[in-house]
């Protein structure tokens, strides 16, 4: 009698021991699953193929948008304040994000994915025409907030580091370290579906190398609208001539500075320029049929297509990048 009541009350203690261990266990699992913040579509899709099925993401500017003149609105202030990580890629190409975080009070970890990344200079003529805008734009897109009177209004370096793959496999490097170190217990998982990622990553990286030989020397000469491609060029040789500049909203060249640009298109002996997927076309429109050229299909550029589209990942986006310069150049 004694022995059995004990044997029940050990029994008892055991089930509630256990009880104790797995439940919650199983409740902070759900708990923990770590919520991550990208800042726009092409970083997201380089979160979204290390993280899989680990995370819940969200992408801030999403496909087909601009960055740089982005303006961030509740939904983003409310992913910011729950989230555990931001990654973003820095060099004032996110110029919303410093005054959106403040806004938000999160406590996220910020992970910059070009620290640490050799960044090229922005060319001084591109720079001396920001900021020729720079009043009128000022308004526009720093929204007052946070904008420092004699604060230099684009940075220094070309953020635009995601057109060179080589790069872009650090980024996915330092993305798969973060998110160990904030969520270790997933770490195979982070392991594998980074290795596969770089893996295919450093395909397009060679695909993108060898492809240059498809196109006459003299003719690899990338014109563009903004100054997006300027990595491109340095790693896989192409000269670069932007017509407009590090950013997107500087819109409104003079005649005279239009003028020159249909110069510098003719002398440069170029079939084809480039319009991309976050701009106007029209001034490039103007251009190519004045210096007689022809204007190539947009080329993704700042953000990822729409779903169904060509530019739907990075890894199609550099493809489709990649097959309509090689067809306008060759
Ligand atoms: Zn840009």
């Amino acid at each position: 009698m004694f022995f059995s009541r004990s044997r029940a009350l050990v029994l008892l203690t055991c089930a509630a021991l256990l009880a104790a261990l797995l439940l919650p266990t199983a409740s902070s699992m759900a708990q923990t699953r770590l919520k991550v913040v990208a800042t726009f579509s092409i970083l997201g899709d380089w979160v979204a193929n290390v993280a899989a099925d680990k995370v819940d993401l969200t992408v801030l500017v999403g496909a087909g948008s601009d960055t740089h003149t982005y303006e961030p609105g509740p939904a983003d202030s409310a992913a910011l304040s729950e989230a555990d990580l931001i990654f973003e890629i820095g060099a004032e190409f996110e110029t919303w994000l410093d005054a959106l975080v403040e806004a938000s009070g999160t406590k996220a970890k910020r992970i910059v994915l070009t620290e640490g990344i050799e960044l090229l200079p922005l060319e001084s003529h591109e720079h001396e025409h920001e900021h020729k805008h720079e009043s009128k734009d000022a308004d526009m897109h720093h929204g007052g907030e946070g904008d420092k009177e004699g604060e230099h209004e684009h940075g220094e370096f070309d953020p635009h580091v995601w057109h060179d793959v080589s790069l872009v496999m650090k980024m996915v490097e330092r993305i798969r370290d973060a998110l160990i170190e904030a969520d270790p217990a997933n770490a195979e998982s982070y392991t594998l579906q980074a290795s596969l990622y770089l893996a295919e990553l450093g395909l397009l990286d060679g695909e993108l190398l060898l492809a240059v030989d498809e196109i006459p020397e003299a003719r690899r000469i990338l014109i563009t609208t903004h100054r997006s491609l300027a990595y491109f060029g340095a790693r896989y040789s192409f000269k670069v001539d932007s017509a407009l500049g590090v950013t997107t909203e500087a819109a409104d060249p003079s005649a005279g500075e239009i003028a020159e640009l249909i110069e510098r298109v003719k002398a440069s002996g170029v079939p084809a320029i480039f319009a991309d997927n976050v701009s106007n076309p029209r001034l490039m429109e103007q251009i190519a049929r004045e210096a007689g050229v022809k204007l190539a299909p947009p080329l993704f550029t700042d953000a990822l297509g729409e779903k169904g589209s060509e530019g739907e990942t990075y890894v199609k986006m550099m493809r489709y990048n990649l097959r309509t310069i090689i067809e306008a150049l060759k």
